[in-house]
């Protein structure tokens, strides 16, 4: 028996008991006369002591021999600790040692197993394993595991069954590029990655299934983006003879009831937005609602004097940020080239202080009097003592900068505090959306998404116009979930591949064997997926979902430590019958 006991569980009851633990050398302190080790598991630390008096002086011999991250079963007797340490559980014993049995040494690590780590980002990654063993990360991977168990017990308690649908597949349109597996037995045939089981999900559907749901990993070939993973988990969920507000109302239930047993945070009714006003109030269809520094359009306040860049403006809109009106003029150009970085992309900034006396200062006081700043101030909630910052330009240009703005005066100013949770639904999205480049339209969640009712004929004449039965649910400023009512219907299934420009052909071989199945009686249906790793990392109150995933790939979407993606071999290649097309 390698233990009786975890490294946290001994406790001053334990006293006078004979235990065994196993573990690693977390590290040794020798006073010669007397040596303590501290030995750690998953569930602790506890402490070890060797003195002269009562241990031989080979076993003395021994602890002094076992370094960092040696891995050592030890047996001995649970006494009470002279100089107790009440920050740790097992703080008021130690373990008088009477054997130790070496199961292996270690190299010294590359960087020190605690807390706070000397080892920088690309060193923890290439040794992974080692990083596991430290509180933060195995923290993260136990508490990410929990999350998954309440979401399980929540589904299955309302019936929904988990089944597993295959990897090796066909294109799934997520708007992303598939990752794709060469067939050796089917030359010169791929498979690809599932972006998602969004087709699957709906022929179990058609199958009867009713409610399903699956904890499952999904691949997406995208360029990187900053915390983003190639491969990454969905909570993937369907359900039949719904509608809309049946959907709401199950994942409001789901994601209430991780709040409440993860967060102890009770939480009333979901707020609902439309896209619409998300992008008007908010600049974003994922907004932050736990401070307000809400949108003000002032075209109808400012467009009347002899200012041309806002007259020429198709949207002028401001916000107001609590307490600006004390910045520096440091500060305030800081704030201006801010917003003019390349990632922003404002032209420029106008501003004014809303002085606490009730005076206005701004910078186009040249044609605006104070009767002007008094009506932006009221149109934009400002108060005395605030700052309004105004953008002006393209409207959806200006609304993105300006919530990039929002978001980034928010961060400064604490107003994203990680332990509050604002969660709201986001629906009614538009069907389409227009590629600027190429002029066409695209489906903005997926092709099978299913216009409003009544909507079908708009898309002959106005496709931009056409609203979806849409949602995403939003916790503080992230999407953590996106879904929609599906078309069950052939036909208007095949419309929407027309105007989407599939032809009939390409939409038959890509997505026959669902609209197939659409004609053997596809009950209506529709469903929503939630990124679960986005979703622990909000509820672990962190940023990057890196922290909460295993073996997670870096930036360049590597993973360091096996050391992939790599070259395959000659024969490899010639097995699966592929020639590359690189030059060497
Ligand atoms: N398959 C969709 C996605 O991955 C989710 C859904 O529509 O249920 O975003």
């Amino acid at each position: 028996m390698y233990r009786s006991h975890t490294c946290g569980e001994l406790r001053e009851s334990d006293i006078n008991t004979k235990v065994t633990l196993s573990g690693w050398v977390q590290k040794t302190r020798d006073k010669g006369f007397v040596v303590w080790v501290d030995l750690r598991d998953r569930y602790g630390i506890t402490q070890l002591v060797f003195d002269e008096d009562r241990t031989s002086s080979k076993l003395l011999e021994q602890a002094r021999s076992l370094g960092r991250e040696y891995v050592v079963q030890v047996t001995g007797e649970v006494i009470e600790r002279t100089s107790k340490n009440p920050n740790i559980p097992t703080g008021g014993i130690e373990v008088l040692v009477d054997e130790v049995i070496l199961l292996n040494k270690s190299k010294t690590p590359p960087f020190t197993i605690e807390n706070e780590t000397d080892g920088g980002e690309d060193l923890r990654m290439k040794y992974r394993y080692l990083d596991i063993r430290r509180n933060p990360v195995k923290n993260n991977l136990i508490f990410r595991s929990k999350v998954s168990m309440e979401v399980r017990k929540y589904l299955s308690d309302h019936s929904f069954v988990e089944v597993e649908t295959p990897y090796l597949i066909k294109s799934t349109p997520e708007g992303a590029r598939d990752f794709v597996v060469p067939s050796r037995m089917n030359e010169g045939q791929f498979y690809a990655l599932p972006q998602s089981p969004q087709t699957f999900k709906q022929l179990l559907m058609v199958g009867g299934m009713d409610k399903y749901f699956q904890i499952v990993k999904c691949f997406r070939d995208e360029d990187l983006r900053a915390d983003r993973q190639p491969e990454f988990t969905q909570i993937d969920c369907e359900m039949a003879f719904v509608e809309q507000e049946d959907i709401l109302d199950t994942f409001e239930g789901l994601t209430k009831h991780l709040l409440k047993e993860i967060k102890g945070v009770e939480i009333s009714a979901f707020p609902r937005i439309t896209y619409d006003d998300a992008m008007r109030i908010y600049g974003n269809d994922k907004p932050d609602i736990r401070f307000g520094m809400e949108f003000g359009e002032l075209n109808a306040v400012t467009q009347h004097k002899d200012f041309g860049v806002f007259n020429s403006a198709e949207l002028v809109v401001g916000i107001a940020v609590p307490g600006g009106a004390s910045y520096t003029r440091k500060e305030l150009d800081a704030l201006v080239n801010w917003v003019k970085r390349p990632q922003v992309g404002a032209k420029g900034m106008v501003y004014v202080k809303y002085n606490e006396d009730g005076s206005f200062k701004s910078t186009v006081d040249k044609f605006y009097d104070q009767e002007d700043l008094a009506k932006w101030a009221k149109i934009t909630e400002a108060k005395p003592g605030d700052l309004i910052c105004v953008l002006s330009g393209d409207a959806n240009k200006t609304r993105t900068q300006l919530s990039a703005l929002r978001m980034e005066l928010a961060e400064r100013l604490g107003l994203r505090n990680p332990n509050e949770f604002a969660p709201l639904w986001v629906i009614d999205f538009p069907l389409l959306e227009l590629d600027e480049e190429t002029g066409n339209y695209h489906a903005m969640h997926h092709p099978f998404t299913s216009p409003k009712p009544g909507q079908l004929e708009l898309l002959e004449t106005d496709p931009g116009a056409v609203r979806a039965n849409a949602y995403d649910l939003v916790l503080n400023g992230n999407e953590i979930g996106g879904g929609s009512i599906r078309i069950h219907d052939r036909d208007v299934q095949s419309t929407m591949f027309k105007h989407l420009g599939f032809t009939p052909e390409e939409a038959q071989a890509q997505f026959g064997f669902l609209m197939d199945a659409f004609q053997y009686g596809a009950p209506p249906h529709g469903g929503i997926a939630f990124g679960l790793d986005r979703l622990v990392s909000i509820l672990g109150g962190q940023e990057t979902i890196r922290d909460f995933i295993a073996f997670p790939k870096n930036n360049s979407g590597r993973d360091v430590m096996i050391d992939a993606p790599a070259a395959i071999d000659q024969e490899q290649l010639h097995e699966l019958k592929l020639k590359l097309d690189i030059e060497a």
